[in-house]
């Protein structure tokens, strides 16, 4: 077992948080992903808070400095690994990456019950404390309900604290599109207008008037987990712009108007 012999390196200064991250990796041996680490918060860093629900609950969003334990294929065992013999550590592939804390409002309850009732919702990595509120934080990430993994829609969601279009009713409508891409990577992205060029006026159509540009091509192509963003083919091309005079009228009949071209 690799997790015990580091029992004495950590804690998290509270006895029923201690005992029941042990427990979550002393009954790990089949499947690493169900044990729960202990994560220091100077392990996070831009951390971003993002909103309270009814209950008090703070969520933030943050960048984790390690990343979660991760599997990597070992040719000499010809098998998937997590453990990484060379540095007699887990392995991590993921330095960086986007998590959600949402704070443990009774800690001394946590159960393994109560556990695998957050994990149906989301990806459980493990427990941190806030310094400065001494609240205790759970670290997860969303689960997509329909997929019932981490998919498209989550990896769209982490980046909506990144971007704004400026009009609610535009960025509403960007990311309700955004969330209903599951398992594809067509969908609308808001284009900060300096990624255009050689802008010119064509003519006056149905909603707007009309212009032609260069865009400096950075299509979303699939999620890429170590650089923790989207990888995009770069290739600059000629593109329509049209306006949008009315934003609030913004909805589907348009776009697939936009679609069809
Ligand atoms: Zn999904």
């Amino acid at each position: 077992m690799r997790f015990q012999p580091n029992f004495k390196n950590w804690t998290s200064g509270n006895n029923s948080i201690d005992k029941f991250i042990q427990d979550t990796q002393l009954s790990s041996h089949k499947d690493v992903k169900e044990a729960l680490e202990w994560i220091p918060y100077v392990r996070f860093y831009d951390i971003k808070y993002i909103a309270k629900d009814e209950f008090g609950k703070v969520y933030s969003s943050a960048n984790w400095i390690d990343g979660n334990i991760s599997m990597k294929y070992i040719y000499e065992y010809e098998n998937f690994s997590y453990w990484d013999d060379e540095n007699q550590n887990w392995k991590r592939n993921y330095p960086d990456m986007f998590v959600n804390l949402k704070s443990l409002n009774f800690p001394n309850d946590l159960t393994f019950e109560l556990a695998n009732k957050i994990k149906i919702e989301y990806r459980f990595y493990g427990i941190t404390q806030d310094p400065e509120t001494k609240n205790y934080m759970m670290v997860l990430n969303n689960k997509c309900k329909k997929c019932n993994k981490m998919c498209n829609v989550i990896y769209f969601q982490q980046k909506f604290i990144d971007w704004t279009s400026g009009n609610d009713n535009i960025d509403k409508f960007i990311q309700d599109i955004q969330l209903s891409a599951h398992g594809e990577y067509k969908t609308l992205e808001w284009i900060p207008y300096d990624r255009f060029y050689d802008i010119k006026y064509i003519a006056k159509g149905g909603f707007g008037k009309v212009y032609r540009a260069n865009l400096t091509g950075e299509f979303v192509t699939k999620w890429d987990g170590i650089n923790q963003n989207w990888k995009r083919n770069s290739k600059d091309m000629l593109v329509a712009l049209k306006s949008l005079d009315n934003s609030k009228n913004i909805e589907s009949e348009f776009i697939n108007e936009a679609l069809s071209d």
